[in-house]
């Protein structure tokens, strides 16, 4: 029997790669454009980071995680998300004494979810984590670094942005009591998860898709009534922020997220053009995390997008450019072998003189209409021939593919026309 692939850890194979690609190529210009770096963690860490970090009673812990014992018995796990990571790497290396950080990241996590379109157990983030920022200008900041990308991207019309503020540390546990009190009273009427949740995490209640329960909590207490005087002015002042820099919003005062690091900020951007898994950026404020992991007090900030989600967002909508899904601008061919090492040394010439070109030489012999055709298959835009009286002239077919005449070129004269045509 041959081997497949784990379930849920499916393959990027080249159709789906250029897409990958104008994606990382997109992020790695624009982030760097706002002045922040890379960092890259492991995919393995010690299996408390993340109890402690993305808490006991969420999803990812209770049932998620990939964790298993290596062979001196300690208990490690395949990270589920990027921040957990990022935040030990910034207390492990001292990097918070005294100064800001803006930091990206970009990899793979790993949950055990059922798969299905949008929801994999392999799938891969590419987020951004500030810290040492308490002020709300920065996540306007990173709300319109994503509002950005989603731009250059060409995806901007098919997202929506939601923002709440679930208060700090203090109000969330007021409202907690309250939110508890109200939900035991009505504890029949609540569907079976919400029940499940209201001892070990009543916030994620008010996330329910249930909508009998969504009802009942119309008339629960409203967390924005908790929020304490600063809470209100940093939410305010970030909403001000976003006005004037004429980015849409919309309030949504069940926005929860489902990780227990939350203070203050929470937002999320949903596209309805995916079905269920809509949801492809997430992120908010977690001033308590670094301290919460050992740190001194650090105020934080970021955000995490899924890959698969914006990719596929993408597709739908057909805005990967088609160069990225083609494989060559300039094909070579010949008509016998004894042209191969002349070629070979035009390419070569091609390749240094026009960097970024994508230049391709026919290998593997066959007729010139077998060759044309792999010249059409790989996207080249431009096709060039040295057939026998070229290689005795010492000059090249030059065959538009996509329509057009063709000619006879010196060779001197092939790499001024490509440039000529790149600079078109
Ligand atoms: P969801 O509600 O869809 O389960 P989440 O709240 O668990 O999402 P986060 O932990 O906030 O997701 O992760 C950030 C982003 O990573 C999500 O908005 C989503 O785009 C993506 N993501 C999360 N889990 C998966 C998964 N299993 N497969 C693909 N993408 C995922
Ligand atoms: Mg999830």
């Amino acid at each position: 029997m041959t081997i497949q692939s784990v379930r849920g850890m499916p393959d990027i194979l080249p159709e789906q790669s250029g897409g990958w690609l104008f994606l990382e190529q997109t992020v790695a210009a624009l982030f760097s454009s706002y002045g922040l770096v890379q960092v890259r963690t492991p995919v393995v860490e010690e299996t408390r980071l993340f109890a402690r970090a993305v808490g006991d009673v969420t999803d990812i812990v209770e049932k998620e995680m990939y964790s298993f014992d290596d062979r001196s018995g300690e208990s490690l796990t395949l990270r589920p998300e990027l921040t957990a990571g990022v935040v030990r790497a910034v207390i492990e290396h001292g990097m918070l004494h005294n100064q800001t950080q803006r930091l990206w990241y970009q990899g793979p996590a790993f949950r055990y979810e059922r798969p299905q379109k949008g929801r994999y157990r392999q799938f891969h983030q590419i987020g951004v984590e500030c810290f040492g920022f308490a002020d709300s200008t920065i996540e306007a900041e990173l709300i319109e670094l994503t509002d950005h990308l989603w731009r250059a991207l060409g995806i901007r019309d098919a997202l929506d942005l939601e923002i709440n503020s679930i208060g700090s540390v203090s109000a969330r546990e007021s409202y907690k009591t309250a939110l508890v009190a109200f939900l035991h009273s009505h504890f029949d009427s609540l569907d079976e998860e919400s029940q499940s949740r209201l001892e070990r995490n009543p916030l994620r209640i008010l996330d329910t898709k249930n909508s009998s329960t969504q009802a009942l909590l119309a008339n629960a207490p409203a967390l924005e009534d908790y929020l304490t005087k600063e809470d209100s002015a940093h939410f305010e002042a970030l909403c001000l922020s976003l006005d004037q820099a004429g980015i849409r919003y919309r309030k949504n005062p069940r926005l929860v997220r489902g990780l227990d690091y939350y203070g203050r900020t929470v937002f999320e951007w949903m596209t309805d053009s995916l079905g269920a898994q809509g949801t492809v950026c997430g992120g908010g404020r977690y001033d308590g995390l670094v301290q919460h992991l050992g740190g001194r007090a650090t105020p934080g900030v970021g955000f995490a997008l899924g890959m698969e989600r914006v990719v596929l967002l993408m597709e739908t909508l057909g805005v990967i450019p088609a160069q990225m899904q083609t494989q060559a601008d300039i094909y070579l061919m010949i008509q016998n072998v004894q042209s191969e090492s002349t070629m070979r040394s035009l390419a070569r010439e091609i390749r240094f003189q026009i960097p970024g070109l994508r230049v391709m030489t026919h290998i593997g012999g066959g007729s010139l209409k077998s060759q044309l055709k792999k010249a059409d298959k790989s996207g080249a835009d431009i096709g060039l021939i040295i057939g026998e009286d070229e290689l005795k002239t010492k000059s090249v077919v030059y065959k538009p593919l996509r329509g057009g005449d063709q000619e006879t070129l010196p060779n001197e004269e092939v790499v001024k026309r490509l440039k000529l045509l790149r600079d078109m």
